[in-house]
C-alpha cells in the first residue's frame, strides 16, 4: 500500500525567504495527522504544495502513488482540500456550490451524496440559501462540504477550526473523526496543541520552514517540556531529554 502522501526533500523559497527547507515526511493511509507550528512556520505552503497550488523549488510530493507535479489530475482527484480562506461565488446557493464543484472534477452531480454531506454538516436547512446570506461559520461548513463531493480518500484541512465557535468546532471534529474512522486519511494544520493532541495520532512540527519534530502524539508530548510546546524553538536547537 503506497503512503497517502510522500514528501521528499521539498524546498520552497519566496524571494529570499525560505518557507520550506528540505522537508521529508511520509503520511500513511488511514492516519489522522497533524501539522503544527506558529504563524509563518510553512504549514499553508506545505499544504498548498501537496494540493499542487504552490510549485516547490525542489523535491517531490506523491499522493497515493501519483506525483503532484507530473500527474496532477490524478493526484488532485485523490485529495479533498479545505483551504483556510473562504472564497465562494456569492450568488450560488449552497447546493449549487457543491454541484459546481462536482462539475469541476468532471463527475456527474450526485444529489444523494450531496444531501448526505449537507446533513452530516448540519447544512441541510441551508441547501437552497445563497452563499452571501450565510454566516462565517456556515461558510466554513460549506468549505468542508465542497472538499468532499468527489469522495477523496485523503482530506487535507488548513486550520479548519480557526475563528470558529465551540458548537461548530464540535460538529466539525465529529464529522472529521467519522471520515477518519471510515478509512479516510486526514491531514490538518492547527496552531492549537490541545486540538492536535485530542485528534491526531502523529504530529509533525514545523518552525520557520524546518521540520523540527515528527512523532506519535503521545511520544511527542512525553518528550517535549511545556516551554517547547509553546514552540519557541529555533531551527537546530537541541531537544532536551525529559
Ligand atoms: P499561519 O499559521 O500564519 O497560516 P503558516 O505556517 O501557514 O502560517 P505560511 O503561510 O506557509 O505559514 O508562510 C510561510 C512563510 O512564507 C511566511 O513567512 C509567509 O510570510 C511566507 N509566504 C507565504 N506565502 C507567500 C507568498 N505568496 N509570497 C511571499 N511570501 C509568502
Amino acid at each position: 500500500m503506497p503512503p497517502a502522501i510522500r514528501i521528499s526533500q521539498v524546498t520552497k523559497r519566496y524571494g529570499q525567504l525560505l518557507a520550506l527547507d528540505q522537508i521529508d515526511l511520509e503520511i500513511r493511509q488511514g492516519e489522522f495527522f497533524g501539522l503544527l507550528g506558529p504563524n509563518g512556520a510553512g504549514k499553508t505552503t506545505l499544504i498548498s504544495s501537496i494540493a499542487g497550488l504552490v510549485k516547490p523549488d525542489g523535491g517531490r510530493i506523491v499522493v497515493m502513488g501519483h506525483d503532484v507535479q507530473s500527474d496532477y489530475r490524478n493526484s488532485r482527484r485523490l485529495l479533498g482540500v479545505v483551504p483556510q480562506e473562504i472564497v465562494f461565488d456569492p450568488f450560488f446557493t449552497v447546493r449549487e456550490t457543491l454541484q459546481f464543484q462536482s462539475g469541476y472534477y468532471g463527475i456527474r452531480k450526485n444529489d444523494v451524496w450531496i444531501d448526505e454531506i449537507l446533513a452530516n454538516l448540519d447544512l441541510d436547512a441551508k441547501a437552497n440559501a445563497n452563499m452571501r446570506s450565510l454566516s462565517g461559520g456556515m461558510k466554513r461548513r460549506v468549505l468542508v462540504a465542497q472538499a468532499l463531493v468527489h469522495r477523496p480518500p485523503v482530506i487535507v484541512l488548513d486550520e479548519p477550526t480557526a475563528g470558529v465557535d465551540v458548537e461548530l468546532r464540535q460538529t466539525l471534529w465529529k464529522f472529521i473523526r467519522r471520515l477518519n474512522e471510515d478509512g479516510h486519511t486526514i491531514v490538518l494544520t492547527t496552531h492549537y496543541l490541545e486540538e492536535a493532541e485530542s485528534q491526531c495520532g502523529r504530529i509533525a512540527m514545523l518552525k520557520a520552514g524546518y521540520l523540527i519534530a515528527l512523532d506519535s502524539t503521545s511520544a511527542l508530548l512525553r518528550r517535549f517540556s511545556s516551554h517547547l510546546l509553546s514552540l519557541r524553538l529555533r531551527p537546530g536547537d537541541v531537544l532536551p531529554e525529559r
